[in-house]
Order: C-alpha cells, then sequence, then structure tokens
C-alpha cells in the first residue's frame, strides 16, 4: 500500500492536499486489494448482475466484486480503501439482492460488495418478552419470515415483496400495510452492527451510538454497511382473511382508509390500489377471492372507468375464526364501499406475505419480469393528497397505467423521528406508488421514455404547485435536489457523513456526495 502511496504521489509538488494527489490506475488499484488475507474473495470478471438492477435502466460495470464471508472481510477491505486516501476513487457499493431501481446499488468502476455471500453466524430467535432475531445484513426477508415461524414469531412490519435483503430495505425504510400500525421496518429494529466508511465495526442501538444507529436507518446506505440486525419480533398468526372492495369517489375512499387507520381495533394490514380504465377487474379476482354476493358482482360494470381499491388484511388462528368474523363484520359495516365489490379470502399467513412472489413466478415466465421498471414512489401529506388525485389520477393518467398504482396512508405518529428518512411533517400522509413496466404495445405505448416524460409531469406538477411531496426511494441528479429532499435534516445528514464516511466512499450509486466531505 505505501508503496503505491509513494508511486500515486511522487511528481506531484510539495503541496499534499487531496486535489494535488493522481488517481491510482485500477490495475494497482486491484492488485493491492488483492493482498488483503480474506475469508472469501474479489471477482474480477463476469460481473454483470453487479451492473444490474430491478429498475433495468442503469448498468454500471464495477471494477470488481467482494464476495464477503465474513465480517472481518468487509472491514479489512474498506479500511484499506479508507487507509488510500483521497488518492483513491474507489467506490464501493453494498449490494444487497439488487432490487434498487435507478442504480442506487452499483458502483460505476468501484468496488461492489456481494452481501448475500455474508455468512454471519445462524439467524437466532430470541424468546421471551421482547422476542428478537440477530440476522445477517445480507439475508432475505423471506428466509427471515421461514426462520421465525419455527418459533411462532415473525417480524411486525414487511415490504409487499420479500425477496429483498434486510441491508437494502433498512437503508430505505421498508413500508407495506402494516407501517400505519407499527411503522416501517426501521422502527422495528433493536440493534445494528455497522462497518462505517473508515472500516470500523460499530455495534449500535437507540442507546449505544445512538447517532450512527439512527443515521444508518433509512439512510441510504451514506454512513455505513450493515452486517447485522436484531429484528423485533410478535407472535405469527396462522391464518389470514383478506378483503377488497371497490369505490368509485375517490373522497369517500380515503376517508375510510384514514378511519380505519385511526382506529385501535383495526385491520393489521392495509393498503390500497388505483385501478384505471381496465377491463373485467372483478372476473380477475375471481381466481382468488369470493364474491360476497355473487349474482350482484357478475353484473357489476367496472369497464372504462376509474376505481380505488381498498384492501385489508386480519390475521387470525383457526380456533378464533368465529370472532375473528364478527370484528371484521363491525368494521365493514362502517365503510361505504360500493356493496357489490366486497371480495374475501382466506390464506395462509406466509401465503399473504409471499404474495408478490406468485405474480414475479407468472410475469418471469411471460418474460415480462426482467424489463425497465421506472417506478415513482411519492410520500404526500394528508391535506394534499385530493389535489394531487385530481391532477394525477384525474388528468395525467385519465386513461391507462402502466402497472399497479399503490395508495394508503400511514400515521406518522407511530413512527420514529430520529432516523435519516425523510417524510412529510403532517401526522397523516400519504404512499402513492407508480409501479410502472415499461413494456411497449404494438403501437410504441409504454415504452420507457413515455413512462419517464409522464413521472416527469406528475413531478413537475406537485412542484409547481409547491405540494410538500417527499419521494420515497428517491432519486436526483443533483445536489441541490437532495438538499431540498433532506431540507432541514440536510445540515445533519451531511455532518454524519462527515463523521462516518468523510471519504464518501459508501454508496455512490444514489450521486449523493461526489466527493470527499
Ligand atoms: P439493493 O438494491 O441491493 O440495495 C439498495 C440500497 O441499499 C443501495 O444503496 C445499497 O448500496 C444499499 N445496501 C444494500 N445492502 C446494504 C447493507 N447491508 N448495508 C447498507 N446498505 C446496503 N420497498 C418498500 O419499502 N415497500 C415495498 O412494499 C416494496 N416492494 C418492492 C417490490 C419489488 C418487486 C421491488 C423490486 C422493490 C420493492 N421495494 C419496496 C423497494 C425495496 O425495498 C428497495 O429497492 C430495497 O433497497 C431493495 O432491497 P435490496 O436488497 O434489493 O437492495
Amino acid at each position: 500500500l505505501h508503496s503505491i502511496l509513494h508511486k500515486a504521489n511522487s511528481g506531484c509538488s510539495n503541496n499534499s492536499s487531496s486535489s494535488s494527489l493522481v488517481p491510482f490506475p485500477p490495475h494497482e488499484i486491484l492488485s493491492s486489494l488483492q493482498t488483503l488475507p480474506l475469508d472469501g474473495y474479489f471477482s474480477l470478471s463476469n460481473n454483470e448482475d453487479a451492473a444490474k438492477d430491478f429498475g433495468n435502466i442503469h448498468h454500471f460495470p464495477p471494477l470488481a466484486v467482494l464476495h464477503p464471508k465474513t465480517v472481518s472481510d468487509i472491514s479489512r477491505t474498506i479500511k484499506h480503501v479508507f487507509e488510500m486516501g483521497f488518492a483513491s476513487e474507489l467506490k464501493v457499493a453494498a449490494r444487497g439482492h439488487g432490487h434498487s431501481l435507478q442504480g442506487q446499488a452499483q458502483a460505476n468502476g468501484g468496488l461492489v460488495i456481494n452481501m448475500e455471500s455474508l455468512q454471519g453466524p445462524e439467524m437466532k430467535v430470541h424468546v421471551g418478552e421482547f422476542p428478537y432475531v440477530d440476522v445477517s445484513g445480507g439475508e432475505l426477508w423471506i428466509n427471515i419470515l421461514h426462520q421465525t415461524l419455527k418459533h411462532g414469531l415473525a417480524p411486525k412490519s414487511w415490504t409487499d415483496y420479500l425477496h429483498l435483503t434486510v441491508g437494502g430495505t433498512l437503508s430505505n425504510a421498508g413500508i407495506s400495510g402494516q407501517a400505519f400500525k407499527h411503522g416501517p421496518q426501521i422502527n422495528n429494529i433493536f440493534q445494528l452492527e455497522v462497518i462505517t466508511g473508515k472500516g470500523e465495526v460499530v455495534t449500535c442501538s437507540g442507546n449505544r451510538n445512538a447517532d450512527l444507529f439512527h443515521g444508518v436507518l433509512g439512510g441510504l446506505g451514506q454512513f455505513g454497511i450493515i452486517t447485522r440486525a436484531r429484528i423485533s419480533l410478535e407472535t405469527a398468526p396462522k391464518m389470514v382473511k383478506w378483503i377488497r372492495v371497490l369505490y368509485s369517489e375517490f373522497s369517500i375512499f380515503t376517508r375510510d382508509q384514514e378511519h380505519l387507520i385511526s382506529l385501535k381495533n383495526t385491520f393489521d394490514y392495509i393498503e390500497g390500489f388505483v385501478i384505471i380504465n381496465k377491463t373485467g377487474i372483478l372476473n380477475n379476482w375471481r381466481s382468488s377471492f369470493d364474491p360476497k354476493s355473487p349474482l350482484q358482482a357478475s353484473q357489476f360494470n367496472s369497464d372504462g372507468r376509474t376505481f380505488y381499491c381498498l384492501e385489508m388484511a386480519k390475521y387470525f388462528n383457526p380456533d378464533e375464526a368465529e370472532l375473528m368474523n364478527q370484528n371484521i363484520d363491525h368494521l365493514l359495516s362502517k365503510l361505504s364501499y360500493i356493496q357489490p365489490t366486497l371480495f374475501r379470502s382466506e390464506v395462509s399467513y406466509v401465503e399473504f406475505l409471499d404474495r408478490v412472489h406468485v405474480s414475479e413466478k407468472k410475469l418471469r415466465a411471460k418474460g415480462l419480469w426482467e424489463v425497465p421498471h421506472p417506478w415513482l414512489n411519492l410520500l404526500i401529506p394528508r391535506s394534499e393528497i385530493h389535489d394531487f388525485a385530481e391532477e394525477v389520477f384525474g388528468k395525467i393518467l385519465k386513461d391507462t397505467s402502466n402497472g399497479p398504482i399503490l395508495i394508503y396512508p400511514v400515521n406518522q405518529t407511530r413512527w420514529n423521528s430520529k432516523t435519516s428518512l425523510v417524510t412529510p411533517e403532517e401526522d397523516v400522509f400519504y404512499l402513492v406508488a407508480f409501479l410502472s413496466s415499461a413494456v411497449p404495445n404494438s403501437t410504441g405505448a409504454n415504452s420507457l421514455e413515455q413512462i419517464e416524460a409522464q413521472n416527469k409531469r406528475i413531478i413537475e406538477f406537485y412542484t409547481s404547485a409547491q405540494l410538500k411531496v417527499k419521494q420515497y426511494l428517491p432519486h436526483y441528479s443533483t445536489q441541490e435536489e437532495w438538499e431540498a429532499h433532506f431540507g432541514s435534516q440536510w445540515e445533519a445528514f451531511v455532518e454524519r457523513k462527515k463523521a462516518y464516511d468523510p471519504l464518501a466512499l459508501l454508496a455512490p450509486g444514489h450521486r449523493i456526495f461526489q466527493k470527499a466531505v
């Protein structure tokens, strides 16, 4: 290392400031990295996967991929890169399951760390008053579900899709239909083990190295790499009653959603979605849901209109079915949905939580999974959701959508405000997710360019209307946009970067910090 440093700096003037240092040629960085005594290994070729993600829009080839076996493989590597100082141009991206949308887990000409190869100690479930599980940062949530269920336990808060890693979702938030009650996944973590941008291994929690703990949660990978997480658990149910109803009036739909999330005794999962100009929706549902009034449902014509679907789920065990049904009937009796559109289904807890994987298999079989996904996820204050809906669902997306559009409110009061996640400043706000797939049809519609233009129109609308919308899974190109995104939290974010990753080595794919801070 010293000889490389010496070589890189020879020929420079006596001025030892960072700007005068010469970047290392890639082959020298690589040979220097390969001198490290590791349990895992670097791969220098066939790294195409690390230059891809679910978004399928950005493809940045790395210089090398580290397949770590141990935590010290990662800390040694980062420490080595850190000690090369400002002279090194090498950036480091942790890659979980690569389900980012805009290259966030990629490192152009840099080093990608394949977190799924990290073999921590076995997942360990602790029972007791506050049960938890200790897992590796590269663990998939679906595996955590199966493991914890062996003890009759499970995490409280989920994402809609479970084939994502712990480090990947905790770097964002992890929001799904349980978040109104339990907060996002980042609010259900007791402790983390993190490797900072200096290569230090730090254990942190709400009362130990708390600044790093809160910084890393929702911190977009900027302050450290999560190698272990201690996740809070609850008693798992066996079964789930899963219900869908339709509304044609947006205001009644949101009133009912907000009513349900305000109750103490309510559903365990509450989401919703927008249906624009779809033919035979209720017929499609029949393959997995039973209509309460089959005859009326069969006569219901949804064609060509915009509907709002409220989706709810109640967890139960078979011996509690009767009480659960009474509870649900009571909750439903207070709602104002279109009566013939009440559809119900009963599935196992695992089937319910892993539901998107079923769609994944179907889409994969049709070659429709690995297509570009120009997704746009927004957090919108309750006071502005009607203005937003009027313009976006009423005008911009009046005739068609390119994939599911999720919309549901959450209670910010149950969320921890100390994490790095940025949200609107109202007690209730909505997650609105445009989950588009760019699959051009025969007329050329639905192309990536067309959907990106549509997303731009949505962003331009809420920006010019000065709505206080925040992006979730944010993606920006300029520092000004990032500053505006973080708003009053920007300074604290920069201070944390200085403290934990001063050379800005980590998570370059977000393009927040291009240079050392
Ligand atoms: P990657 O894409 O590999 O990484 C994401 C970011 O995290 C990168 O910046 C990366 O550098 C960083 N990172 C990865 N591992 C670590 C680590 N161990 N330590 C520190 N940083 C790390 N999100 C929701 O909130 N709710 C949903 O319901 C939801 N549903 C989804 C459904 C699908 C089909 C898909 C594709 C995504 C969905 N997401 C959802 C978004 C998802 O949570 C994020 O894209 C998440 O980052 C993906 O996890 P990953 O393991 O693939 O992460």
